[in-house]
């Protein structure tokens, strides 16, 4: 079921957004080459806990860290790690804050160094797809509206979209109602209403879209061991439009 969030509850959850999107943004400014997955795991959860908020995905489903690590054909819910990034990696990093109560998901693709044109093109057209989907986060509007929308542009561009995960709602829990899926019908599905919190998140491969397991057991990564990449945000749907609360002013 979905849960319909107030006004001071969005509030809250903006807040949280903000250390959050903060944290993020530090991450990515680390993740050079040289530095292993598992120190920018360290990092986040001491800043996370330095602004007065918890790493939201520790001890969530069994994983063990604060953020997830995903390099190159891994998709999501990388375990950090030793690995050394190296020139030419795309790594994804995944975080979640919980902040008085509620819960704000983001995550972002960082090319370590130099890497290829077509890893950049990946990456643009994930954050782009993302923003259309935003866009589309309106009042009587259905969800399928935002996966035809983001699952269109990226198939369009040549890339393929991950099926079998999906964005979600949020808010006292990370994945709350309802499923978000990056690929859909328009006019199909539960319809946007005003206090809705979700997650919209394009998961988008160069080769073909279907994914297995990684190879730490946990995370997923693409089958054909093609690049990958993600973006998310948490938003508000709000009667003045889509409302992005992890971002910083
Ligand atoms: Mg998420």
């Amino acid at each position: 079921m979905t849960i319909i969030k107030s006004e001071k509850e969005i509030q809250i959850i903006k807040e949280g957004g903000k250390i959050l999107a903060t944290v993020v943004k530090e991450l990515e400014k680390m993740a050079k080459p040289g530095i292993t997955t598992l120190e920018l795991d360290r990092a986040a959860e001491a800043l996370i806990l330095s602004f007065g908020g918890k790493p939201a995905f520790k001890g969530y489903d069994g994983f063990p860290y604060s953020l997830c690590a995903s390099v190159n054909e891994n998709i999501v819910h990388g375990f950090p790690s030793d690995y050394v990034l190296k020139n030419g990696d795309i790594l994804k990093l995944d975080l979640g804050v919980l902040y008085n109560g509620y819960n704000t998901d983001m995550a972002i693709t960082v090319a370590v160094g130099e890497v290829s044109f077509e890893a950049k093109r990946l990456m643009n057209v994930t954050k782009k797809s993302l923003r259309l989907g935003i866009k589309k986060a309106k009042i009587g509007n259905t969800i399928g509206d935002i996966g035809n929308t983001v699952g269109r542009f990226i198939e369009d561009q040549g890339f393929g979209v991950v099926r079998d995960l999906c964005g979600h709602g949020i808010g006292k829990n990370v994945h709350e109602d309802p499923k978000i899926p990056n690929f859909g019908k328009r006019g199909t599905g539960e319809k946007l209403a005003e206090g809705m919190v979700i997650c919209i998140e394009p998961m988008v491969t160069m080769g073909d879209w279907q994914i297995k397991r990684s190879k730490d057991g946990y995370g997923y990564q693409t089958k054909d061991d093609s690049l990958s990449a993600h973006f998310e945000h948490t938003l508000a749907i709000t009667k003045n439009g889509p409302v992005v609360l992890t971002e910083i002013d």
